[in-house]
């Protein structure tokens, strides 16, 4: 069997091309071709000898995901249905904003913890991506975004400039994965990423915040959705597990290490939900046992859960007790209308192994 060489990062690289009797050097070179020039076959690695890439055609392949969907919005969001295997496919999604270009990356064919507002929890869960699924899909962005960019824009190095690992899973349940994947996003030799330009978003799984702490220390944000543990054990329900005085532990031990000295949280603003003034003044409160900048996200409608978007007025009251309080407060512009490419719409095909697509969460059942 060939390995597929998007699965290794630069250590892992270098101990196959060992195994091969290469030099690590070479291992470097051939990083270089597969994640600055988006090479996708030997033959095109013409600083390599020819006798090299030979060897490797035989034992060893670049296989990203397949794309079998490609998407345009009117606001320039761009979304890819990427097919993993022969029973899913998930969502990457590029924003350009400015100068920056934001990638959303996916790390599993669905999610297990079944957020109640979310499109990706609702559908069910099938498998890990693994780290030549997480990396392809920056690879197969940038070919793709490359291939339509007018000639200028390709002098440029890559239009992926910042990295959220914001599109369908939970990142700290497949870390064994996602790690190479945001080392290789990181790593000179690859993508040159700063630490500060790669999110990780968790809905709170502690072990792998710590884990991730101590492994690749990347900005974190944590979605947070509620400020008390009653209202968040209804619209996050790992919180059960993780509560909100252990996250903000959890927190504070991450910050030791971040690259940013504080934690975005995360707010879906659902109306009559989690967005009255005293659940501002909730959070005003928790910010003071963790440096906390806010997030605040319309909801984007679901057709599984019957929660309405808060509208613009509770949203600027809302985020005027923050920032009354000196927290700093920013409010996400809804990306991708008409392409469902928002935060939480995306849902990609997974083949459920949950039985759990299909339910639809009910207002009576979060205020019961
Ligand atoms: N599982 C991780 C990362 C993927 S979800 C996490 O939960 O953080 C990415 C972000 O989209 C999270 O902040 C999530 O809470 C948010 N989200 C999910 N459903 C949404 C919806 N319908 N509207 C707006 N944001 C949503
Ligand atoms: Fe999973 Fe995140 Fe969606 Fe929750 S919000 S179901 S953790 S993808």
């Amino acid at each position: 069997m060939t390995v597929n060489l998007l699965d290794f990062d630069a250590l892992a690289l270098e101990r196959y091309f060992a195994s091969i009797g290469e030099k690590p050097f070479r291992a470097r070179q051939v990083l270089r071709w597969i994640h600055q020039r988006g090479a996708g076959a030997f033959e095109t690695m013409t600083d390599i000898a020819r006798e090299l890439r030979a060897k490797l055609a035989v034992s060893a392949c670049i296989a990203p995901p397949v794309i079998v969907g490609d998407e345009t919005a009117a606001d320039g969001t761009r979304k890819w249905l990427v097919k993993v295997d022969g029973a899913n496919s998930v969502e990457t999604v590029f924003i350009p904003e400015g100068g920056r270009g934001t990638l959303c990356v996916s790390s599993q064919a669905g999610c297990t913890l079944d957020c109640a507002f979310c499109a990706t929890g609702k559908q069910g869960f099938n498998r890990n991506l693994t780290t030549a699924e997480i990396i392809g899909q920056l690879w197969m962005a940038r070919n793709a975004l490359n291939a339509t960019a007018p000639r200028a824009a390709l002098q440029r190095s890559s239009p992926v400039t910042n990295v959220g690992m914001k599109g369908l899973g939970e990142p700290l349940l497949t870390l064994a994965n996602v790690i190479p994947a945001l080392k290789l996003m990181l790593d000179d030799n690859a993508w040159g990423l700063s630490r500060r330009r790669v999110t990780v978003s968790t809905s709170g799984v502690i072990p792998g915040m710590d884990r991730l702490r101590d492994e690749c220390p990347v900005a974190l944000a944590l979605s947070l959705h509620a400020p008390n543990d009653e209202l968040r054990n209804q619209l996050v329900p790992v919180n059960r597990k993780y509560p909100i005085r252990e996250l903000v532990k959890a927190c504070n031990r991450y910050l030791e290490k971040a690259p940013r000295d504080f934690v975005t949280m995360e707010y879906v603003m659902l109306e009559g939900v989690n967005d009255r003034d005293e659940h501002a003044r909730e959070l005003v409160e928790l910010a003071t046992r963790v440096r906390s900048k806010f997030n605040l996200i319309p909801f984007n409608p679901i057709p599984q859960a019957q929660f309405r978007r808060s509208g613009p007025e509770r949203i600027r009251a809302f985020g005027g007790i923050l920032r009354r309080a000196g927290l700093t407060v920013t409010t996400r512009k809804t990306r991708g209308d008409g392409i469902a490419a928002a935060c939480g719409q995306l849902a990609g095909d997974v083949r459920d192994r949950t039985r759990r697509s299909g339910r639809v969460t009910t207002l009576t059942e979060i205020s019961a």
